[in-house]
């Protein structure tokens, strides 16, 4: 079964026209990675993906189903952001319960959620804690933690890393692929970091100037670009 398809997807802001004729396919349990320069689309795409942007025409697809009318909250889908946007008043537990308590969940399911969250996040120590209290790097877990609990069909990631240092970086990047394994579900993860999209994805999108230039695995585009784009993007020295 397909988890998300893109079929011919434009969007323009004003005269703006920001995605061209998007085409992706992703597979259940797919971990994809959209990568490409700064300013090419890619938060606009996740955007239009989560609901939280209009297409401006073509369709997306998530499970098969046509979600253009859908609202954010109804598309089974879960979005972790750059910035962690914690809420400041509310300890690690708080946060990461709070989307399962608007959606009326039973108190033996919210416990269970986080646990199992905090679990695979080893987060278990401080659910007592709040954000100011945690180091960048947890709180960023706790907003991977915020995702989980929600058991969706679908994570969107925005460049999740690109506020971390480097060595934190790359824990949080294992910690990400662990999940993946671990949830065996279908993951679309957004990066400008060609070693974030070589390392992580099963399936790798370049995109450029609001276009999908080439599709394919990390060796793939490694060995085979399309272009001198991808190539320099991408691919192995010339
Ligand atoms: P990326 O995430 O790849 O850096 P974005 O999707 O954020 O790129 O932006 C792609 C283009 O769309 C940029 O030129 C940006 O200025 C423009 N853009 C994004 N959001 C809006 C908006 N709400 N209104 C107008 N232009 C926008
Ligand atoms: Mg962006």
């Amino acid at each position: 079964m397909t988890a998300l398809t893109l079929t011919n997807v434009n969007k323009s802001f004003g005269t703006v026209h920001v995605l061209k004729d998007i085409n992706i396919e992703v597979n259940e349990g797919e971990f994809v990675v959209f990568v490409g320069p700064s300013g090419c689309g890619k938060s606009t795409l996740l955007r239009t993906i989560a609901g939280l942007e209009d297409v401006t025409s073509g369709e997306v697809r998530i499970a098969g189903e046509v979600v253009n009318q859908t609202p954010p909250s109804k598309r089974g889908i879960a979005m972790v952001f750059q910035s962690y946007a914690l809420y400041p008043h509310l300890n690690v537990r708080g946060n990461m319960s709070l989307a399962l308590k608007q959606a009326k969940e039973s108190k033996a399911t919210i416990e269970a959620r986080v646990a199992e969250a905090s679990r695979m996040l080893s987060l278990g120590d401080y659910l007592d804690r709040f954000p100011s209290e945690l180091s960048g790097g947890q709180r960023q877990r706790v907003a991977i933690g915020r995702a989980i609990v929600r058991h969706p069909k679908l994570f969107l990631f925005d460049e999740p890393l690109s506020n971390l240092d480097a060595a934190l970086r790359m824990n949080t990047r294992l910690e990400i692929a662990n999940l993946h394994e671990q949830l065996g579900a279908t993951m679309v993860y957004v990066t400008h970091d060609q070693t974030e999209a070589m390392t992580l994805a099963d399936k790798i999108v370049v995109l450029r100037d609001g276009c999908v230039e080439q599709i394919g695995s990390p060796m793939e585009l490694y060995n085979n670009p399309a272009n001198q784009f991808v190539a320099g993007f991408l691919g192995s020295p010339a």
